[in-house]
């Protein structure tokens, strides 16, 4: 069963590589695995030289473009169980767009969203097919799926052999799936802003790749060691405009009501959950701006945090510290507000709400 946010990927994945020809070849690989009941009994040791055999791919080149310089990106997204055994995927359209302007963005041919869509569709199938699903837990119901389990889906890009500088010309697309529990532990939500830069302007803030993750692991690594949960970014010219998380969205809701969270542009990244986050607030009736927002408007006028993101849901921040002062939120509790958002999102993604927008893929 999932714990947290681990590598245990489930047995099929997929690979398509551009190739001379200009075409997609695609391949669903079945990696080594038993059925999930016998892995349940295997020893910690045997089950993790399953696991690693699972997590090997020797037919992908060791030196190259991704592994040496960075030039890649990827998404997250996730199947939900639902009610009725099923399983049902959210908002993948907007992942599969996503993606593709990534990987213009790092200049290499951009993998086609339906083809994308079809990908994502057959792993979870294939993996569901030999066993490999979270089972629907009506015990979740009772946190309102705070406890609920997923799975999530990890589609990236890895280059062609290569030392020299250059952009990826003939890119494989990879995904894997891996069962995941909730991401943040419970018990710290305390978030620490940090001085490091994410994102510059002109950079590539905008766009999911690889190389935007190394300042911010390094950041709440820092964080973490200085007893927070989570670092906070603010733009790297002025620092002065809260941006994001490490790897999530920001909002606050104020004290008169409204919810803001940053505008985006070249130093945000367009997250699907701050879009849904947006909307369902927008339908509650909540004034929302998205906007520049100044540190020291929130530090003294917000009374609620949270940070959006595949991983994260909608996760609340029990406190900000920055220069020396901390802002405490709603007592240090999740706020009401986050309360409902988090609440609203996962009834759409367990399918115990209506899911009126169309955000919902069946398998
Ligand atoms: C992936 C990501 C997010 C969240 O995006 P979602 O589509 O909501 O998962 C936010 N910020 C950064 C920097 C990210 O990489």
């Amino acid at each position: 069963m999932a714990k947290g946010f681990t590598l245990e990927t489930y047995p099929w994945a997929y690979t398509a590589r551009f190739t001379e020809d200009k075409t997609w070849e695609e391949e669903y690989i079945e990696n080594p695995h038993k059925s999930p009941a016998e892995e349940e009994k295997m020893s910690p040791d045997e089950f993790s030289a399953l696991l690693q055999k699972r997590n090997s791919f020797p037919q992908l080149p060791l030196v190259n473009y991704t592994t040496q310089y960075g030039m890649g990106c990827f998404e997250g997204l996730k199947a939900f169980p639902q009610k009725d055994g099923s399983l049902k995927m959210f908002r993948p359209d907007e992942n599969g767009a996503r993606m593709n302007k990534s990987m213009s963005g790092l200049l290499m041919p951009a993998f086609p969203e339906d083809l994308f869509l079809d990908a994502v569709r057959k792993v979870v199938r294939k993996n569901m097919e030999c066993g490999f699903k979270p089972v629907y837990d009506p015990e979740w119901e009772k946190d309102n799926y705070i406890s609920g389990h997923s799975v999530y889906l990890r589609p990236f890009t890895y280059s062609e052999p290569a030392i020299g500088l250059g952009v990826s010309q003939f890119p494989w697309v990879v995904i894997v799936a891996t069962p995941v529990g909730t991401y943040f532990a419970p018990g710290n939500s305390k978030a620490l802003v940090t001085d490091k830069s994410r994102a510059t302007p002109n950079g590539t803030g905008w766009i999911k790749c690889n190389a935007n993750y190394v300042i911010p692991i390094i950041a709440k690594k820092q964080a973490a060691l200085a007893g927070y949960m989570e670092a906070v970014f603010l733009d790297s010219i002025e620092q002065k405009y809260v941006e994001e998380g490490s790897s999530c969205n920001i909002f606050f809701k104020l004290k008169d009501g409204t919810l803001i969270t940053p505008q985006l542009g070249d130093t945000i990244l367009p997250g699907i959950n701050r879009k849904s986050v947006i909307e369902l607030a927008g339908d509650m009736g909540v004034k929302v701006e998205e906007r520049k927002v100044p540190i020291t408007e929130v530090m003294e006028k917000a009374d609620e945090c949270f940070v959006t993101g595949t991983a994260a849901g909608v996760s609340y921040i029990e406190s900000l510290t920055w220069n020396g002062k901390t802002a405490v939120f709603s007592g240090g509790n999740q706020g009401e507000l986050t309360t409902e958002l988090q609440k609203a999102l996962k009834m759409i993604q367990y399918g115990a709400a209506e899911d009126t927008k169309g955000w919902m893929f069946s398998i």
